[in-house]
């Protein structure tokens, strides 16, 4: 399917790709605070940047900024840092950090998240497990025909 393009000047209206923080964009191996951050991930952010050039919105959405976190002002300021330092202030500064999704994302790449086929309850992580079940089966039965071949052309040769 192919994915729905914005221009830089629409992107507000027409709709925004999130990104999470934690565990996507950086190394997460546990808290450690507010203004700590793991390395990032270089294909990540290539996929971010490479949206951004295509004109695509970008947000990041963490947690971190979310209600529940009485750092949340600090971690959106270090974040904030974050993106100037990786993306230069200019891009850095026109990216929101939030905790919410809205009707305009378009969708999200996080870590945590357990993606579904629409409208189906199927998940697709569970989809994947079973088409690779069904692969190890297909490849068993395979390497059966293939002995038992060699049995069958075993035989006929020893005659
Ligand atoms: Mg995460």
């Amino acid at each position: 399917m192919e994915e729905p393009r914005v221009s830089n000047e629409k992107w507000e209206e027409s709709g925004w790709i999130g990104f999470d923080w934690d565990g996507t964009l950086v190394r997460y191996t546990g808290w450690v605070g507010p203004e700590h951050h793991g390395p990032p991930i270089p294909d990540m952010w290539r996929r971010l940047r490479n949206y951004l050039s295509q004109g695509y919105g970008v947000r990041i959405v963490t947690a971190r900024v979310g209600p529940g976190n009485p750092d949340a002002e600090v971690c959106w300021h270090s974040i904030r840092a974050e993106l100037c330092r990786h993306l230069g202030d200019e891009v850095g500064t026109t990216i929101p950090v939030t905790c919410q999704k809205d009707f305009s994302m378009i969708y999200m790449y996080d870590d945590r998240v357990r993606q579904v086929v629409p409208n189906t309850g199927e998940v697709i992580e569970e989809l994947v497990q079973e088409l690779k079940h069904y692969r190890n089966l297909v490849a068993d039965l395979e390497s059966e025909a293939e002995t038992l071949d060699e049995s069958i052309n075993g035989i006929f040769e020893e005659d």
